[in-house]
């Protein structure tokens, strides 16, 4: 199970949580963003909240704020920053107080406050929140310093007189008396348990402080004394001002309660955001500025609409998975966390972690190379590993897997008449039951091309047990081919499938091994290529080629040497999408797998060159015109078969397809004897389209309804239906039972439906 360490360390790598860059340049951390979503929809008395949450005294420091923020501001690089300052003016002369912080229960502890600038004020204001009395020592100025000397458009005097009111409500005292001079310094220091004195408090200089020796993050000077304010000589920012004041109260506050002065004080101040926000593709738009001294409403909504609302989600805008469960990577881990610490009862992220393609798109957008792949394998494995992992997840797949494993598919030999292998060629289970005669092509065309024998290995690589998480399974399948290859004498592995070659260049460093790409590439094309189309074409790279440079390289550069007019689809080469195939996706989450499919054909309006199977097929199943680029350079022999329109050949259809393929080789190049083909296999079907979508969608097979009618028509256990022709049979041939609704019709059985469940009927355990 993921240990604590690890989720907390998964967690802080997506930054998406992190604040945004203006909110974290800003002294007091107001959430402008939030406040701007407010304004762009003209809820001002949202907005208003925002203020009050953040800001000591809204009223003075709405009107005030000097925009230390500005710089940081995402938008500077897209037309210019957000206007910030005016539109937090905007608000606050538009609203009232909508909410009043908290006070905490009184805590004891007597502080003296010198000096009654914003800062002081501050301090008093947050201490008093906390449950803190103190007294402030006005000296000879007003409450607000500065402040005082605004205009009354800019400040009106009774803001400052209500700030006042505000504090002494609090309990708050205002010594206005007191001339405070070194040695009434000295007994305010021995009569108060903490002392925070301005830094340009007159006289400063004659009291025996070091105020070069403030300490930047506690603004402790000595012992129980501490600063707040800025120096003379530092310009006068009102921002800065209430931040020093509420740093100092937060110091006192420790310092009285005894704790520690510094800990976790790093993102008090101003301080670098982590988020990244990307402005790629943001239009520039300059600022809305007010007409007058403020904005009316719509200009302050124009104003806040510009705000990009600073996020990351770059994982998230491209990754339809992510989209689909509408979170992203850092509150997924928290989930996957969760569901792995539940002991009995229902795993709600169960299916979340088995939708996602583990594509690894996500790794190469996300800024802190975040893999979402990396955790949702993980998880799967974790679930195989405890028993968690619910058998219909990937059992299709992997049924499907053991099919190309099986005797009916796989198959190893050397050249025809050669007795050793400097080539191997692997053309995978998926191109094999797409485009069959393609596969027999490209091997007679490698044989002719290539010196010192081509063998051939039918099989499946066995990424499918490693998408499912079943790693020991894996294992076993890669020890068994590396078994086979070591018999063969270990030659160069040449892969049609990209997925095959990510899987082999990975699982077995110490083989050679080629894509068919690079070998077409450096070797020539054959002489019976199609006559190209006039038309442009994007091409489509497969997310397994994400990270083969050279493979996508090779396939750009045959296509170029065949004439073709290629474009690039908004997400090329390392940025590819998957098609839905990828981590058994289809399998676990079809109605997910389409959408992403679609995703992927959207991203271009040119028909698509295609040189994965799988994507081709499921482009294809999206309604998108996709071709396989091997179909263009091994033609049907009259040129017939338009690559653009051939149909996903489906799920039953690519099982024929590989044992078609196997028996032709066998004994076309080979001269042996085929394969017999099982009993059930002889049992004729007839099924419209309709149905056959019904199937697929289902993911039942038409071996599947062979086999139930077979053993049904054996036993004459079937259910006739009085109103019709037509029988309902069920069989449950593995771990799932299916039934079938058919009709004898000439020489074959008509099907009109057809479904499965994992349930067992009590009938079932007779079989
Ligand atoms: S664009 Fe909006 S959220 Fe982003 S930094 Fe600027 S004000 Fe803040
Ligand atoms: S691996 Fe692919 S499908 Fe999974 S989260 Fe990343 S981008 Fe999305
Ligand atoms: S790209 Fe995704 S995972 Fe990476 S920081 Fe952004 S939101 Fe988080």
């Amino acid at each position: 199970m993921m240990e604590q360490s690890e989720l907390r360390e998964l967690e802080a790598t997506c930054i998406q949580e992190e604040r945004a860059q203006c909110i974290a340049a800003c002294p007091i951390h107001v959430d402008v963003k939030s406040m701007m979503a407010c304004i762009a929809k003209g809820d001002i008395k949202g907005a208003r909240k925002i203020l009050d949450r953040t800001m000591p005294f809204p009223e003075i420091l709405g009107r005030t704020c000097d925009q230390p923020c500005l710089e940081s501001c995402v938008r500077s690089n897209a037309g210019g920053s957000l206007c910030i300052g005016s539109i937090e003016r905007f608000c606050i002369e538009n609203s009232t107080e909508a909410i009043k912080p908290p006070k905490l229960p009184a805590k004891d502890g007597k502080i003296a406050i010198i000096g009654c600038g914003l800062s002081s004020m501050t301090a008093a204001l947050d201490l008093a929140r906390k449950g803190r009395n103190s007294t402030i020592f006005t000296g000879d100025s007003f409450p607000g310093g500065p402040l005082n000397n605004l205009p009354e458009s800019i400040l009106p005097a009774e803001t400052l007189t209500k700030a006042v009111g505000l504090l002494e409500s609090l309990g708050v005292v205002l010594d206005r008396d007191k001339n405070i001079d070194a040695n009434e310094f000295k007994s305010i220091v021995n009569d108060f348990d903490a002392v925070i004195i301005e830094l340009d408090f007159r006289g400063i200089e004659d009291f025996s402080i070091d105020i070069d020796k403030i300490d930047e993050v506690t603004l402790q000077i000595e012992d129980k004394i501490f600063a707040t304010g800025q120096k003379l000589s530092d310009r006068f920012s009102p921002m800065k001002q209430a931040a020093s004041g509420r740093r100092a109260c937060s110091s006192v506050d420790r310092f009285l309660q005894n704790a520690s002065l510094t800990s976790l004080r790093e993102k008090e101040g101003p301080y670098k955001t982590r988020l990244y926000t990307s402005t790629e593709g943001v239009e520039d738009i300059i600022p809305v500025l007010p007409s007058a001294s403020i904005y009316t409403e719509e200009e302050a909504k124009k104003e806040a609409s510009r705000c990009l609302l600073c996020e990351c989600m770059e994982c998230v805008k491209h990754c339809e998975f992510l989209q689909y469960y509408k979170e992203y990577p850092k509150r997924y881990v928290r989930k996957i966390y969760n569901n792995q610490a539940i002991v009995t009862g229902t795993r709600q992220s169960n299916k979340m972690i088995n939708s996602c393609s583990l594509c690894g798109q996500c790794e190469v957008v996300c800024p802190n190379d975040f893999s979402m792949a990396n955790v949702c394998l993980d998880a799967r494995r974790y679930m195989i590993g405890k028993g968690h992992m619910p058998p219909s997840a990937h059992e299709f797949a992997l049924l499907d897997m053991e099919f190309s494993r099986g005797e009916h598919f796989s198959m190893l030999k050397h050249e025809q008449g050669k007795d050793s292998s400097e080539y191997l060629f692997f053309p995978g289970c998926q191109l094999s039951g797409s485009d069959p005669a393609v596969v027999e092509k490209l091997y007679s065309h490698l044989c002719s091309t290539l010196s010192g024998g081509v063998g051939l290995m039918l099989d499946c690589c066995g990424i499918p047990a490693h998408w499912a998480g079943r790693q020991s399974d894996y294992d076993a399948i890669k020890a068994e081919l590396m078994e086979k290859i070591s018999g063969m004498g270990s030659p160069v592995i040449i892969t049609a499938c990209a997925t095959c070659y990510d899987s082999f260049s990975r699982e077995f460093p110490e083989l050679k091994t080629v894509s068919i790409w690079e070998i077409l590439d450096a070797e020539g094309l054959p002489e019976t290529k199609s006559d190209m189309p006039a038309q442009t074409f994007s091409i489509s790279d497969p997310c397994t080629a994400r990270h083969h440079r050279g493979v996508q390289d090779a396939v750009r550069n045959v296509a170029a040497k065949l004439g073709f007019k290629l474009e690039e689809p908004s997400n090329t080469r390392e940025m590819t999408d998957c098609c839905g195939f990828g981590g058994l996706m289809f399998n676990a989450n079809p109605d997910l797998a389409d959408k992403t499919a679609k995703r992927k054909a959207d991203r271009t309006e040119n028909d698509i060159l295609a040189y994965c199977a799988m994507c081709r097929d499921n482009l294809v199943a999206s309604g998108k015109k996709t071709a396989h680029l091997l179909e263009y350079i091994f033609p049907d022999e009259n040129q017939k078969i338009d690559p653009l329109e051939r149909p996903n050949p489906g799920f039953s259809m690519r099982q024929e397809n590989r044992s078609r393929l196997k028996n032709n080789l066998l004994e076309k190049i080979w001269k042996e004897e085929p394969i017999t083909m099982p009993e059930y296999s002889s049992v004729k079907l007839v099924i419209s389209d309709e149905v056959r979508d019904l199937l697929e969608k289902r993911r039942i097979l038409d071996q599947d309804i062979q086999k139930t009618i077979l053993a049904c028509e054996n036993s004459g256990r079937k259910l006739s239906n009085p109103n019709d022709e037509y029988f309902l049979a069920s069989h449950r041939p593995v771990r799932v039972t299916y039934w079938v609704e058919y009709k004898p019709v000439d020489g074959g059985y008509e099907i009109r439906n057809a479904y499965s469940h994992r349930m067992i009927l009590p009938e079932d355990y007779n079989d």
